[in-house]
This record gives structure tokens, C-alpha cells and sequence, in this order.
């Protein structure tokens, strides 16, 4: 997308951010636009993440700029080859396109360091001997001051000493660290005198074993954007309270010899945040080594591997992106408006198919054994150039067994005994007799059709209250089909502390006997269909021939607004 920019300015107002990057245009301050997505490759991409891709690309097109792809790859204890390629992979399937700009924060490490002995030739950052619970005790707290370190004062060239030979490999983890020496006194905790550098000796997925020291993250970030011209850099909220440390130590560092037009401003947005869903990489993390969900691009999760396993297209997600906006405080999301938002979209695309997920069998007495008719299915009843295929009919069908009931309450107009129904691009059924098994269980209905009904009108003009999908029972296909429901059973998972306890044990329903129409064999992965009064369906990566499986993306109806008595398109920021 990127790719075709157009070096227009796009409307104003549109939310602070792009009024900001709009000003700092107006008023020269900026030619080129440059923003980054700077994910740390120690797990994959949720949907939060897609907010901030979204932005950061999407600013850099409406504004004829670029975007750089940026690992942030300052801590190889947690940071894996797997994860650099599936990040790339989602980015590149959400839309968006770096071109040349891939960057890694470990292919500045000889210039972070460089720029370390800088400031302690400056007297602006110290070799610390404290121990870590030391450190920690001597931070204080919001309300009380730090306490200066004993080694706060050391003399510049045993500082550069010790730093050198931290780099050398001298000392073990934690020994020591390299910190700016700012002010332990500051209401600004992280002013407290932070870290640049641990001792880690640890392999790096990039560097091997070149170092044994990393910059942190607070080290490494600015100084990248500074290197690669960033012009704004934008970021979540609880990166506001380390915008004073990012400037500070751009005004301490000779950024200038970069020969960049500018220097770098942070600019902060709110988190996307579901109601339902966690978006910590963390407990991620621990659902895929706990074994809780089958793998990181486990329909369940909120990855973006996982909603494209699921069939949520990347366009559903972008316009998910856009409708939520670009607050700058902090809200929670109805899920519901993820969900209207893909229907809305395959509403429109996805061709219209008839599968049974829990089949009951239908014998119609008075159709000829052995005869088949072909019938018309329109593909989509809104959208005829999406044409119309053939379906069969026959003796034998499958109908779906919740649409029966033997004793049928009130207002269920579906079959059940002497009832007639329409079966949809097919014909008036009525339900005649009832079989059952030994042990009492509805194995089949006999039932009678009306040959004079051939469509699903009658010329008399007699009207049913119910249209049921079906399926031949000669051609129909197995299929298996996982219906997916929401991972967690509450709208704050962990509220209570533990996020574990709060899985919800039915987050998947496997239908092992479900049957669908034999066109759906032929469906590539990831195609999506409705199946007609199911929802939208996708085939799983799984799926072979002869043992095809089926993906629910999402159903047709948002369940919990009807339990909720809300009506579609939900708010936004209004849950709990
Ligand atoms: P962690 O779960 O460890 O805090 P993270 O989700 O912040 O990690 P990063 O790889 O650091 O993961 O994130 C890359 C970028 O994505 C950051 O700029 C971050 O601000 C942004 N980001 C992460 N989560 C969200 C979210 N929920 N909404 C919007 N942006 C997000
Ligand atoms: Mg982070």
C-alpha cells in the first residue's frame, strides 16, 4: 500500500495525530514524513498491534512518507528467529508494505555503544556495582526520593574502564550496569538515574555471541529513531512518562553528525484494549506453552495469525482500526463492533453455501427411490453476478436437528409433527412421522413434499412460517466444523488476579459430523462462505480432501447484544 502512495495531504481533523503531522508540514517543520512499527520479536502480533501498524503505515501513505519495519531486538533471552519471520509475515497480510525500510535496533548496537562512552566522557552516565535488589531498594518511590548510589561519582576514565571491560566479557549477569546520571530525586521515576546497559551473555538471533551487553529499551529506542530519521514517533500510553528520558537523551547525544534533517518527537496514543480479550504478549505466551489453545495462530487467539486462521480478512481489520479512531485516552472496545465489522464486509463478499452441522435425516415418502432432480441456488440473494450453481434434490436429505422439535413451544414455527416448511431453492415439506430408536432419540423424520411447490412458492398462495437450509443426503460431504467462542468467559479476564482461571472451558466446539454441499471441497484456505442461517465459514489449514474441516469466523447474529437487549452497530468505550 505504501508502495502507491500518493503524496497528497489528506483531510484535516481526521484525529490528533494526523492534525499534529499536518501542522508540523504546514509549518515546514517536516518534509518527509517517517514513522515506525517497532514490535520486539518475542512473540507474535495481536490485534493491538494492528492499531499501531495501521497508524504507522497509514500515516506514512496519506502523507507520501515511509514507514520502516523496526525490530526492537535489545534482548535475546526472550527473542526468537520465529517471531521476527511471523511478525514480518502479519504485517505484510494486514496490507502494508515496508519496501527496503527494514531496520533491526541490533544493527545500531556498534553506535548505541559508541554513543554510551559518549556520555560518560560527558560525566552524563556512570558504572553502577549496586546489585539489582540494591538498585531496586535505592530507586524510592512515587512519594519518596532515591537515594544516590555510592558509585554515582566515579571518575570518568574508571568509568570508561569498567564499561570496557563489561563489554569484554569480564563481569557475570547483573554485576553491573551503565546508567545516566540523571537525578534520583526525580518525580519522574524513570529520570531515576535508568539503565542503558546490562551484562547479558546471551546469543542474539542476529548478532550470535558479539555481545554480551545490551542497550535497554529505553537506550536503544529514541537513539534508532534518531538514526533512521524518524519524524514521529508514535507509540502507546505508557510510553508518555519515558518521552523526558527519550529527550533527554537526544539533547545529550551528537545526533546532529547524523546529518538527519531533524530530531524525532514521541508522540502517544491510547492502547487498543477488547472487552474479552487479553493483549498482553506475556499471558500469550503462557496459553501457548500451557497448552490452553493449540498454537499461536490458534483460531482463539486475538494474533493476527489466529484471525487469519479463523478467516477474518485484513481488510475487516483495518476498518475495525479505523471505526475504533485514534483516541488519546484509554477505553475498552465492545467486541461487538469487531464482529458487525466482519460481517459487514463478508456479508457483501461471501458467497452464500448450505451446510448441516448436526444432521437429522429426512426421508421424503413420496419422491421416487433412486430419483434426482437438479435444482437452483442463487449465490448470493443481493448480488446476482454472483450468479447461482445447481443443487441436488433426492429421497434422502439432511436437515439441521434444532430446526425439529416433536413438541414445539409457541413461537417455533420450524418442523415438528404435521408442520410444513419450505426447504430454501427446493420445495413445501411436511413432517408425517417421526422415527426413533430403541432408547427413545428422533433418528428421522418421514416426511411428503409438494412437487406443485418446485422453487419454494406454492401457486395456490399458501404460505409456511420457516425456510430450512438442507442438503442432499447422496452428495452432501462430511465435514468437520469448529465453531469458536470467545476464549475467555468474562469481559476482564484476570479481574479477579489469576487470567488463567478464567478461560472458558466451551472456547471450542468441534462438530465432527456436520455436512456440507460438495462445491465446498473445492474451497481454497481462507476463501470464505456463508453457510446459509450458520454464519460466516472459512476452510481450517487442516482441511484435506476427503476430511475437509471448517472454520467459524463468526456468526450472523451478535448474541450478546440480543442478550443484552443492545441493538447493532455497537459503541465504542462503553463496556463494563
Ligand atoms: P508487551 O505485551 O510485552 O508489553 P507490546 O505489546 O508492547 O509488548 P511491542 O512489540 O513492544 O509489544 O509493541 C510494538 C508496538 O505496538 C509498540 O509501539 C506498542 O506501543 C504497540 N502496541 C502494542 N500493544 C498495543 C495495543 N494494544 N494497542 C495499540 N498499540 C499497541
Ligand atoms: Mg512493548
Amino acid at each position: 500500500m505504501v508502495a502507491e502512495a500518493a503524496a497528497e495531504v489528506p483531510e484535516g481533523g481526521r484525529d490528533f495525530i494526523r492534525d499534529i503531522i499536518a501542522e508540523d508540514r504546514a509549518q515546514g517543520r517536516v518534509q518527509t514524513v517517517v514513522t515506525r512499527f517497532p514490535p520486539e520479536p518475542n512473540g507474535y502480533l495481536h490485534i493491538g498491534h494492528a492499531k499501531s501498524i495501521c497508524l504507522n503505515f497509514g500515516v506514512a501513505e496519506e502523507f507520501g512518507g515511509r514507514c520502516h519495519l523496526r525490530f526492537d531486538d535489545t534482548n535475546p533471552t526472550k527473542e526468537e528467529q520465529e517471531f521476527i519471520d511471523a511478525i514480518a509475515r502479519d504485517v505484510r497480510w494486514l496490507g502494508f508494505d515496508w519496501g527496503d525500510n527494514l531496520f533491526h535496533a541490533s544493527d545500531y548496537f556498534e553506535q548505541l555503544y559508541a554513543w554510551a562512552e559518549h556520555l560518560i566522557q560527558t560525566g552524563d552516565a556512570y558504572v553502577d556495582d549496586q546489585s539489582p535488589d540494591e538498585m531496586r531498594a535505592a530507586r524510592g518511590t512515587l512519594t519518596e526520593p532515591g537515594r544516590n548510589s555510592p558509585w554515582r561519582e566515579r571518575a570518568v576514565a574508571e568509568n570508561l574502564d569498567l564499561f570496557r571491560r563489561m563489554r569484554a566479557g569480564e563481569f557475570p549477569n547483573g554485576a553491573r550496569v551503565l546508567r545516566a546520571k540523571i537525578d534520583m530525586a526525580s518525580g519522574n521515576m524513570n529520570l531515576r538515574d535508568p539503565a542503558l546497559y546490562r551484562i547479558l551473555h546471551a546469543t542474539h538471533p542476529r548478532t550470535g555471541d558479539a555481545w554480551c551487553i545490551y542497550p535497554t529499551y529505553d537506550f536503544a529506542h529514541g537513539q534508532s529513531d534518531a538514526i533512521e530519521g524518524i519524524t514521529h514517533s508514535l507509540c502507546t500510553l505508557e510510553f508518555e512518562d519515558h518521552k523526558p528520558l527519550y529527550d533527554w537523551l537526544l539533547d545529550k547525544l551528537p545526533i546532529a553528525a547524523l546529518g538527519q534533517p531533524g530530531r524525532p518527537r514521541q508522540y502517544e496514543f491510547a492502547r487498543l484494549n477488547i472487552a474479552g480479550l487479553v493483549l498482553s504478549k506475556r499471558v500469550l505466551t503462557r496459553l501457548v506453552s500451557g497448552l490452553h489453545v493449540r498454537g499461536w495462530d490458534d483460531p482463539r487467539m486475538p494474533t493476527l495469525a489466529g484471525l487469519r486462521r479463523r478467516g477474518v480478512p485484513p481488510g475487516a481489520l483495518r476498518e475495525f482500526v479505523k471505526k475504533v479512531g485514534m483516541a488519546r485516552a484509554n477505553s475498552v472496545v465492545d467486541p461487538a463492533l469487531f464482529d458487525f465489522t466482519l460481517r459487514e464486509g463478508l456479508n457483501r463478499t461471501a458467497p452464500r453455501r448450505m451446510a448441516v452441522l448436526r444432521p437429522l435425516r429426512v426421508i421424503i415418502e413420496n419422491y421416487p427411490e433412486g430419483q434426482t432432480e437438479t435444482l437452483t441456488a442463487a449465490n448470493h440473494p443481493d448480488d446476482p453476478d454472483q450468479g447461482s450453481r445447481p443443487i441436488t434434490f433426492s429421497r434422502e436429505l439432511w436437515v439441521e436437528r434444532e430446526d425439529f422439535m416433536e413438541e414445539p413451544p409457541k413461537k417455533f414455527f420450524r418442523l415438528s409433527p404435521g408442520r410444513e416448511v419450505r426447504l430454501r431453492y427446493g420445495y413445501f415439506i411436511t413432517c408425517r412421522e417421526v422415527v426413533k430408536d430403541a432408547a427413545g432419540e428422533v433418528v428421522a423424520l418421514r416426511c411428503t413434499y409438494d412437487p406443485a411447490t418446485k422453487g419454494g412458492t406454492a401457486p395456490d398462495g399458501r404460505k409456511v412460517q420457516a425456510t430450512l437450509h438442507w442438503l442432499s443426503a447422496a452428495d452432501a460431504v462430511p465435514a468437520e466444523v469448529r465453531v469458536y467462542n470467545p476464549l475467555f468467559a468474562r469481559p476482564d479476564p484476570g479481574a479477579d488476579g489469576d487470567v488463567f482461571a478464567d478461560l472458558n472451558p466451551d472456547s471450542l466446539e468441534v462438530l465432527a459430523g456436520a455436512m456440507v454441499e460438495p462445491v465446498l471441497a473445492g474451497l481454497a484456505e481462507g476463501e470464505a462462505v456463508q453457510f446459509e442461517r450458520q454464519g460466516y465459514f472459512c476452510p481450517d489449514p487442516d482441511s484435506r480432501p476427503g476430511a475437509l474441516v471448517f472454520n467459524r469466523t463468526v456468526g450472523l447474529r451478535d448474541t450478546w447484544a440480543k442478550e443484552s437487549g443492545r441493538n447493532a452497530p455497537p459503541a465504542v468505550g462503553k463496556v463494563r
